[in-house]
């Protein structure tokens, strides 16, 4: 039975592998989903198999819980909610991790090395970690908590519990079966998670997700070493690569380096300050006007943003966009890695509107292309269209690579009102001499942009 397992696990690694590397391109990205999926299913079953398991009740009840829970909330979740849902999850991930390193520590060594009891502290730490500041993360971006917390000194007593914790956790191996220290191990770094996010500004949150995410993957990887369980050992290896990978790429879109985010920008929330001086005023534009201007156009870049997702607008953008080509208008959409509110967010909403992917461009590859556009069509985009970022040192988004919209010969920005985008600063971008706002929800907004150019 032993080989049968270890067959199956390793079966299971392959469909990790491979649902991930599916999950690449959008083109097979839901495939992948379902490989990976499969991969889990043979896993946790054959795990009814491993010897000396007898607790198949709480297992079973577990997993029912569990499945009908994760069901339900997947189910109604709103694609808009779903960073505070991945955090959520994610959390699970580290906290069941943890779980089983405390398990473990409490029993002592019971037959494993040292070395192995060392890895079930590491695995412990960092998937407690992952559990309390995903919480955390989850709770600011549900808005149950609304701001940062910051206090005095509060870098080096950060410090100070970690350092404890670690001091602890580096005991543990050797000492007997027992609960004291393991207990204050765990509350100490479950305190670590919760004061290391807490400070942390909202516009830094995705890239802590994402490393939260990295870091319950290699929690999970941790205690497949103590478990001597190949199918986390290499699932978990996996999830922290891939989330390492991802984390690195939002920080470079975001402007922020991995040491700046884990050493530097813990309690230093991004200032909703430093409005544009070249701030000019706001020009509001007639949609039938808006619809002319775009439909005598040869080139017209859509930029979606958060608002076109909360909007739903994203099936009526294409209906626009297919209208204009039949004009003979050329129509691309551009892409920046942190638009909306996870990654992928705007690749996922144009997919299902059917935007093919050959009109999809990203930041690098559309940036050169804004000054030969004669409409950037802004469709509730507002940080990553948002010219302070290369202009205004003082802004807090400075530096982050953007969107050049205000590039383009003319811009129209689709949005409700004055609302701020997620950092809370002003948008340089809409005061300028070739912009135009089209106020109004994204949906409505496009619904009669189609009307002004189907009437022409
Ligand atoms: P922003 O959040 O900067 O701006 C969204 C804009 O949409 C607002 O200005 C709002 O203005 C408008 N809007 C909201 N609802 C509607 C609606 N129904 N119709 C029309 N407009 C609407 O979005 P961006 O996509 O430009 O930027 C994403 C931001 O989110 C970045 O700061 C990024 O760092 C951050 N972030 C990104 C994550 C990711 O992984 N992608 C995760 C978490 C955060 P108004 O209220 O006036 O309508």
């Amino acid at each position: 039975m032993g080989a049968v397992i270890q067959i199956s696990y390793f079966l299971a690694a392959v469909l990790f592998i491979l649902g991930l590397k599916r999950m690449s391109s959008p083109v097979t990205a839901r495939g992948g989903i379902v490989w990976a999926g499969v991969g889990m299913l043979v896993a946790t079953f054959v795990t009814f198999f491993w010897h000396g398991l007898d607790n198949y009740t709480l297992m079973i009840a577990a997993i029912a819980i569990g499945s009908i829970a994760a069901w339900v909330s997947g189910k109604r979740v709103a694609m808009t909610a779903m960073p505070q849902m991945i955090a959520l999850y994610n959390g699970m991930g580290g906290g069941a991790a943890a779980a089983i390193a405390a398990v473990e520590l409490v029993r002592g060594a019971d037959g494993h090395s040292q070395a192995v009891m060392g890895l079930a502290v590491a695995g412990g730490l960092i998937g407690t970690v992952s559990f309390s500041g995903s919480l955390i993360a989850f709770a600011k971006l549900q808005g149950l908590i609304k701001r940062s917390i910051v206090f005095p000194m509060q870098q080096p007593f950060n410090l100070a519990v970690l350092a404890a914790a670690a001091v602890i956790g580096g005991m543990l191996p050797f000492q007997e079966a027992g609960g004291t220290l393991v207990f204050v191990f765990f509350a100490l770094v479950l305190a670590f998670g919760v004061l290391m996010t807490l400070p942390i500004g909202g516009a830094d949150m995705p890239v802590v997700i994402s490393l939260y995410n990295a870091l319950t993957g290699l929690a999970v990887g941790f205690e497949g070493f103590v478990l001597n369980n190949a199918a986390m050992i290499i699932a978990g290896t996996v999830v922290g690569a891939a989330g390492s990978l991802l984390t690195q790429l939002m920080a470079k879109a975001m402007n922020r380096s991995i040491a700046n985010v884990l050493f530097g920008a813990f309690g230093h929330a991004p200032q909703a300050a430093a409005t544009d001086s070249e701030g000019g005023t706001l020009k509001p534009i007639d949609p039938d006007d808006a619809g002319i201007m775009m439909a005598y156009s040869s080139k017209v870049v859509v930029v979606p943003g958060y608002g076109m997702a909360v909007a739903q607008a994203q099936h009526k953008i294409w209906e626009l966009a297919e209208l204009l080509e039949e004009r003979g208008v050329r129509v691309k959409f551009a892409i920046h890695p942190v638009a909306g509110r996870m990654p992928g967010h705007m690749n996922v909403l144009l997919a299902e509107a059917g935007v093919p992917y050959d009109k999809i461009y990203d930041l690098d590859e559309i940036n050169p292309e804004f000054p030969t556009a004669d409409v950037a069509l802004v469709i509730g985009a507002n940080d990553v269209v948002n010219p302070v970022a290369r202009t205004n040192p003082e802004s807090p988004i400075y530096g982050m690579p953007i969107l050049n919209v205000d590039q383009s010969k003319n811009v129209l920005v689709i949005k409700r009102g004055q609302g701020k985008g997620f950092s809370g600063i002003e948008n340089a971008l809409f005061g300028k001499d070739n912009t135009r706002m089209l106020y109004g929800d994204a949906q409505d907004m496009v619904g009669k942009l189609i009307q002004a150019v189907k009437r022409l």
